[in-house]
């Protein structure tokens, strides 16, 4: 996955941990390349807890490395139905109701 802001390559470390960070952005996982890390305008995700931007997404949640708080991302309402509008039916099952109590088959 290349820097989501400039586009460079990730290479891998000879050892020890990789000096890129992982983010999340639009409530997208995002790598960040140690250039780009030193902007201050990243416009990263940030929790709503400890206002960290140390996130990462996974199966439509955000966890926070720093404090452990998991939200839901918005994006993720379609994919699950969870939120669903209120049923079209609605109204008709209604004026079906008001049909009997007033009498009209
Ligand atoms: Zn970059
Ligand atoms: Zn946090």
């Amino acid at each position: 996955m290349p820097c989501y802001r400039c586009g460079a390559r990730q290479t891998d470390p000879v050892r020890g941990a990789s000096p890129w960070q992982r983010g999340v952005r639009d409530e997208s996982q995002v790598l960040i390349c140690p250039d780009c890390q030193r902007l201050r305008d990243l416009d990263l995700d940030s929790c709503s807890t400890c206002r960290s931007t140390a996130l990462i997404c996974r199966l439509g949640e955000v966890e926070c490395r720093s404090c452990g708080a998991v939200w839901m991302a918005r994006s993720a309402d379609g994919l699950t139905g969870a939120v669903a509008p209120p049923p079209p039916g609605l109204s008709a099952e209604v004026e079906a109701a008001l049909n009997r109590v007033l009498g009209r088959a």
